[in-house]
């Protein structure tokens, strides 16, 4: 992460500078961040680790930050404190930023061709069935699948991030069910994409005639919700 990125008005040695002045000891090196999980706290070698918002606080707040982490501090001063410290309205200074993604392991160098074609199959299918409105997704081998067939994963705000398919489908079902189960985990992709509830409800099962998909492929296909 750049620090450039960073807003030019804030600066660590100052906020270093500005504790330091009220009374802040046994403190080696100030990092900021901007995740709200922890907004204050120091390790135990001396890093005081503290939200990026801070810097713009008024010293009743830094002085609070001192108290609240000088050794020493008995617990009721300590709360009194951390009340003060939480009261500041950090995100209006630092808004958060956007949870970095976790990087995708790579797809086995064996699994290439059967994904080339699984994504050449969600291409066609879309444009078939879906006036090609999906977006393109990406796609997955999975081998831990055991029940499930395939899976459209979602992200926190409910939208389609992967389509899991089943190796073990794959191996044993043959490439017509394969297709089942891609029309499935479209259908499921098509209601998250269009604000509807991604369900097997009547909406579901309308769509799935429509595009043909058969009985037999509602078995055993699951769908989740994952921030991964
Ligand atoms: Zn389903």
């Amino acid at each position: 992460m750049s620090q450039k990125s960073q807003p030019e008005l804030f600066n660590d040695a100052f906020l270093v500078q500005r504790l330091s002045a009220l009374g802040l000891r046994g403190v080696r090196r100030v990092e900021s961040h901007q995740n709200r999980a922890v907004m204050v706290s120091v390790t135990p070698r001396g890093v005081l680790r503290i939200h990026r918002g801070y810097a713009y606080a008024p010293d009743s707040v830094l002085a609070a930050i001192v108290t609240f982490v000088k050794p020493g501090t008995r617990l009721q001063r300590r709360r009194a404190a951390q009340a003060v410290i939480l009261a500041f309205p950090v995100d209006a200074f630092a808004p958060p930023q956007r949870a970095r993604r976790r990087r995708k392991p790579s797809a086995r160098p064996e699994d290439l061709p059967l994904l080339r074609q699984l994504t050449a199959m969600h291409k066609q299918f879309n444009g078939q069935f879906f006036d090609g409105q999906l977006s393109r997704i990406s796609l997955r081998i999975s081998r831990r699948m055991r029940r499930r067939l395939g899976e459209l994963m979602l992200d926190a705000n409910d939208a389609p991030v992967e389509i899991a398919i089943s190796s073990r489908h794959v191996a044993r079902d043959g490439w017509h069910e394969v297709e089942q189960t891609m029309l499935h985990e479209m259908i499921h992709q098509w209601q998250a994409e269009s604000g509807r509830p991604v369900d097997h409800g009547a909406i579901f099962r309308k769509k799935a005639r429509e595009v043909g998909v058969t009985p037999r492929a509602m078995r055993d296909v699951g769908h989740t919700s994952s921030t991964s």
